[in-house]
């Protein structure tokens, strides 16, 4: 008796949009029936080592395809795991598969059909994929738990499937699939079938036979075994793309083995792209390198072998040290796991020093896709921060270009005499960073700093504190003292100094304005070129937490800092002379209080870049003829008073009055591109 089940809504969306699909690579679906066929295969082989009682114990773990080009249908027959009755409800009639997940999503962005038909051979849609070329599907599956009986699943695209109890013997899966008459005959050919398997699946561990071939069609090769020797870049390259899917080649890749202290093989990659790796168009299902012992895999996606920070790296580790019945709580399977991590680990951290120091550009491209990622480490992983310090790159004032980075160690190497400490700059993009008044006194002598600009940085001074001795601060601190360091370039005319007395009037005037806004105001030693600058009073790893909660869309309170004015810049001579002429004139407190926003602006902490434009307007009014009390300045001027009477402690940048967001809670993971937060920034 056969039943009719509806299929789930998204479902029905997927299906339609494959049916109608002219998307050209649909041969695709042969390979990811092969990968489903594949998977089957080894959950039962691993099955088998832990359960005795299942049907067909002795039957060989293979994949058959034929084909009736009369017909027009093509079977592909595994001898895997089999699914129950509930199992197929559950797997065939919602969609299981993440690639699926991501393309229905990516499918309601689209903006038309023919955006997503072009987005379907990026996703890996599964199973479903098979309505690129079918009008009809069964899948014939018995599962291997004795007692089970066999299902017959059939659709054909529409809104439901059918279920009914099949006859089949023996345990696996069938899966008939009837060509559409048009256009997809071709598939049921032998040739073709052949040739899609030799470039898609000729890894696939399990044989495949088609027709009636006594040799298998795939060479199955555990090429993770072999000799580098005998195995060729495009061999390399080939493997990894039928291992991840991938459609790019990767940047890198490492092959090892190992005999002492543990016996071990392992084939690792770094892809093409942090993209690709990430939930977008993800490459395997899951993060994770598969683990094989004995050549059986006992995890697809095992997620020890690597450190957090690592889990972009693919590929496969197998090791004959590994006892064969793992249940994952077993404390060999730990121990031989832990090893093989450490090791690995290492091996990856020495493998890019080495490429680092030795090919600096192909450094930099794996560098710029996955640095965000050992950024990760220094912060989380102390145990190997020393190692990872080395590989860390960043832009700097010594090329000041955007494309050339530095290692720490080279910035060691230029450090100029006195100099004992290493400087950086936090700001939220290159540009900001290059035109931080915070770097004059640093330029003025010659000292090079650190551009800390990718949006992750201002999280590294909670695991980056010092290297090689010498210790990490960030130039806006307020306690650096340059006196001896490096020479001064004398070639730039000293300015004049406000005397002691402007100097205080003026300091006064300027905190009555600005009120809580700022912890205090005082005269820089240090500025050159700029009328001021706002520098942190405070040090510690966490200041620039802020900008980490703003890049996650978190809450957060901008931080209140000191307001330094550079008492030998022009506009500071003009204002101490407007203050001794006429103590209220009203220009006075609105260029105070445009200087601490351009400051603000500066920083990149501005909370409201656009409510400055009304004051600007004015002051340019003013500066271009009409006479200052003819303007309404009090309306371009916050009520400081009221601010500060209402309670000096909730300052006035706040942007949000929940209190700071937990530092635990920043996860680094979750930090998007760097493109992709500055634009979204840029537009709250
Ligand atoms: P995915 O393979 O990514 O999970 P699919 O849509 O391709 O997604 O398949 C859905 C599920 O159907 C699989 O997870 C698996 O449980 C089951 N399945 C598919 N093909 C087979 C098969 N040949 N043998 C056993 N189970 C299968």
């Amino acid at each position: 008796m056969s039943e009719t089940f509806t299929f789930q809504a998204e479902t029905q969306q997927l299906l339609d949009i494959l049916i109608h699909s002219l998307y050209t690579d649909r041969e695709i679906f042969l390979r990811e029936l092969i990968s489903n066929a594949s998977d089957a295969l080894n959950r039962m082989q691993f099955t088998q080592l832990t359960e005795s009682d299942v049907l067909d114990p002795d039957a060989e773990l293979k994949i058959t395809i034929t084909s009736d080009e009369e017909a027009g249908t093509l079977t592909i027959s595994d001898t895997g795991i089999g699914m129950t009755r509930q199992e197929v409800i559950e797997n065939l009639g919602t969609i299981a598969h993440s690639g699926a997940k991501t393309f229905i999503q990516a499918l309601k962005d689209a903006p038309n059909a023919e955006t997503a038909q072009n987005i379907i051979g990026q996703f890996g849609v599964g199973f479903y994929s098979v309505f690129m070329v079918a009008d009809e599907v069964q899948v014939i599956t018995r599962s291997y738990e004795p007692d089970a009986e066999a299902v017959r699943w059939q659709a054909h695209g529409g809104t439901s499937y059918s279920l009914e109890t099949a006859d089949k013997e023996t345990r696996g899966t069938d899966i008939i699939v009837k060509l559409k008459e048009e256009d997809a005959k071709d598939f049921a050919s032998d040739w073709k079938i052949k040739d899609i398997i030799r470039r898609h699946s000729d890894y696939v561990a399990f044989p495949i036979y088609v027709a009636d071939d006594e040799e298998p069609t795939n060479k199955q090769t555990a090429i993770w075994r072999k000799s580098p020797n005998d195995v060729t870049e495009d061999e390399y390259d080939a493997f990894y793309k039928q291992y991840t899917m991938d459609f790019s080649n990767p940047m890198y890749r490492i092959h090892m083995r190992a005999d002492v202290p543990m016996q071990f093989y392992a084939l690792l990659y770094i892809p093409s792209s942090a993209q690709q790796g990430q939930n977008m168009f993800s490459l395997r299902k899951e993060p994770g390198l598969s683990l094989y012992s004995r050549k059986i895999l006992i995890d697809n996606y095992n997620k020890d072998l690597l450190p957090e920070y690592l889990q972009f790296v693919q590929g496969i580790v197998d090791s004959e040290d590994l006892p064969l019945n793992v249940s994952r709580e077993s404390v060999k399977a730990d121990r031989v796991i832990a090893r093989l991590r450490s090791t690995i680990t290492r091996r990856v951290i020495g493998d890019l020093k080495k490429l680092a120091a030795n090919e600096p550009e192909d450094y930099l491209e794996i560098f710029s896709e996955f640095g965000r990622f050992l950024k990760q480490g220094v912060v989380v992983a102390p145990q190997d921060k020393d190692d990872l310090t080395d590989l860390l790159w960043f832009q700097s004032t010594h090329d000041d270009n955007e494309d050339e980075f530095t290692s720490l160690q080279s910035y060691v190497d230029r450090m100029v005499d006195g100099q004992n400490e290493i400087y950086y700059v936090v700001a939220d993009d290159f540009g900001t960073a290059r035109r931080s008044p915070h770097l004059e006194p640093f330029r003025q002598r010659g000292i090079e700093v650190l551009y800390f600009c990718d949006p992750v940085d201002a999280m590294l001074p909670m695991g980056l504190t010092e290297y090689s001795g010498f210790k990490l601060r960030a130039v806006d601190e307020a306690d650096i003292d340059l006196t001896d360091v490096g020479t001064v370039d004398d070639s730039v005319e000293e300015q004049e100094s406000l005397e002691s007395d402007s100097v205080e009037t003026l300091v006064e005037r300027v905190k009555r304005v600005l009120g809580s806004r700022v912890s205090d105001v005082r005269m820089s030693k240090s500025l050159v070129g700029s009328p001021a600058r706002l520098i942190s009073p405070e040090g510690g790893d966490t200041r620039h937490m802020f900008r980490i909660n703003r890049l996650l869309d978190r809450d957060y309170e901008l931080p209140v800092k000191a307001l330094e004015l550079n008492p030998r810049h022009p506009l500071m001579h003009n204002l101490s002379h407007m203050l001794e002429g006429d103590t209220r004139n009203p220009m006075i407190d609105l260029v105070a209080m445009q200087l601490f926003e351009t400051a603000l602006l500066q920083e990149g902490i501005h909370p409201d870049p656009a409510a400055m434009a009304e004051r600007l307007n004015m002051l340019m009014q003013a500066a271009t003829g009409t006479p200052v009390n003819s303007l309404n300045l009090s309306s371009v001027m916050p009520d400081v008073e009221a601010e500060s009477a209402a309670d000096a402690s909730t300052d006035a940048a706040s942007v949000d009055a929940e209190p700071d967001v937990e530092i635990e809670d920043a996860e680094f993971t979750e930090v998007e591109t760097p493109e992709a937060a500055v634009t979204e920034d840029d537009e709250s």
